[in-house]
């Protein structure tokens, strides 16, 4: 392996070693995502990078490091990753979550996946470029972030909010969700998200006479509320297919052998293997109720009941979702929506797409890149302004199901590919 490589596993371990679980809870959370953050500092420092940190509150840090490109003009490419994790029930680990060892040819320990190895990954390349003086094309922006696991509030959002000279110039932005492959056919498919569904709650509120339940009534607010439930759980949305969902059915199609438009995923789901759940998700809108009060008293009938409502919308079409939801409250119920986060879709003809496919191709020959509508949405987009377009926002943490390494390698390629002169970006 080169140094490079080298670096990426032990700062991958490393990284792993210093316990950053994410709580969401200010009385148990500690520092451990600034004392990891202060790590990849001190390694970014040792090569002569000067990166920015910062902390929302105490123990919670964030760090960005911009790697200015020769030509000024192009927009930046921000590659982020979050340095948190999710809590740990110790039973049950075959190796202790945060001893970062490395057993059968792979990293062990919370994080490794999610997101460490490929922060270390970031690490890595960023030294390796400083270390050879490598100028990229465009700036990279490298950012570090606390708090993806729980909202993301002390982490992108933070930094979006307070800290947005940090990502001034950047017109695409690279992390995590995606990149895992699916064996689609009999090739492996890397899922590369370039569109995120929006999400939105709505609140149902039913109201009806109060009173003794031995008087019961069809009208009272606990059976509108139910109606208006059996409604939305009932209610299918149409598919509606977006340039994304286009495009993956496109890719599909190659990878089969034989036309498939976005209307036919459904029908292939048993050869989309992994990604036959994110195809499906990704051509309509979908509604859950997830949260119903109502009632203090087994025998009395309240004259309110409520439900909240997730949905999740298509690109462009937010507001329709919205309001299909709110025309499924029925008689007696109010409709409320409470905030929303809208939908993006990136460009699909990034030439970006066309520099992770020859990294990939570079480590797996058979490897396809394939985008695709992430069905949820992850906390770390670093737009400027949630579901602003400035920044073109793909989720890809390369990874061929099984060794982390094989991961550092691929984002590495992407890396290097980025910065060739005959690659696009
Ligand atoms: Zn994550």
């Amino acid at each position: 392996m080169s140094v490079l490589e080298d670096e990426a596993v032990v700062l991958a371990q490393e990284l792993i070693r210093i316990p950053t679980v994410n709580t969401g809870d200010p009385a148990t959370i500690g520092d451990g995502e600034t004392r990891a953050i202060r790590f990849v500092q001190e390694r970014l420092e040792e090569v002569g990078l000067r990166p920015a940190f910062g902390e929302a509150v105490p123990g919670r840090g964030n760090l960005v490091v911009r790697i200015p490109g020769s030509d000024r003009s192009r927009g930046a490419l921000v590659a982020h990753a979050h340095v948190d994790v999710v809590p740990v029930l110790e039973e049950g680990w075959t190796h202790p979550p945060f001893e970062g060892g490395i057993h059968d040819g792979a990293i062990w320990g919370r994080g490794a996946l999610d997101m460490k190895g490929y922060a270390a990954v970031l690490v890595a390349v960023a030294r390796e470029l400083a270390r050879e003086g490598v100028v990229p094309r465009r700036d990279l922006i490298l950012a570090f972030f606390s708090d993806e696991e729980a909202g993301g509030v002390h982490g992108a959002g933070w930094v979006r909010r307070h800290r947005p000279e940090w990502l001034a110039g950047a017109t695409e932005a690279i992390g995590e969700v995606g990149g895992f492959s699916a064996t689609i056919g009999d090739r492996r498919a890397y899922l590369v998200a370039t569109g995120e569904k929006g999400s939105g709650a709505i609140r149902f509120t039913a109201r009806g006479r109060a009173g003794h339940a031995s008087d019961p009534s069809p009208d009272a607010a606990v059976p509108r509320l139910a109606r208006a439930i059996a409604a939305v759980a009932g209610h299918r949305f149409p598919v509606v297919p977006t340039a994304t969902t286009r495009v993956f059915a496109e890719h599909v199609s190659r990878l089969l052998g034989r036309t498939i438009t976005a209307e036919d995923l459904p029908s292939v789901r048993a050869e989309l293997g992994g990604a036959a759940t994110v195809a499906e998700l990704g051509l309509r809108h979908s509604a859950a109720a997830t949260v119903v009060r109502a009632g203090l008293k087994a025998n009395v009938i309240p004259g309110e009941a409520t439900a909240e409502v997730d949905v999740r919308s298509l690109p462009g079409l937010d507001d329709e979702a919205r309001d299909a939801v709110l025309a499924l409250a029925g008689d007696g119920v109010e409709g409320e929506a409470r905030g929303w986060i809208r939908s993006i879709e990136s460009p699909v003809d990034s030439p970006l797409l066309d520099v992770l496919q020859a990294a990939i191709a570079a480590e797996d020959p058979d490897g396809v890149v394939v985008p695709y509508l992430l069905p949820a949405r992850p906390t770390t987009r670093p737009s400027p302004g949630s579901g602003s377009r400035a920044t073109a926002s793909s989720h890809s943490a390369p990874l061929r199901t099984s060794t982390p390494t094989a991961c550092s390698t691929r984002l590495t390629s992407a890396f290097r590919s980025s910065r060739s002169d005959s690659a696009p970006a």
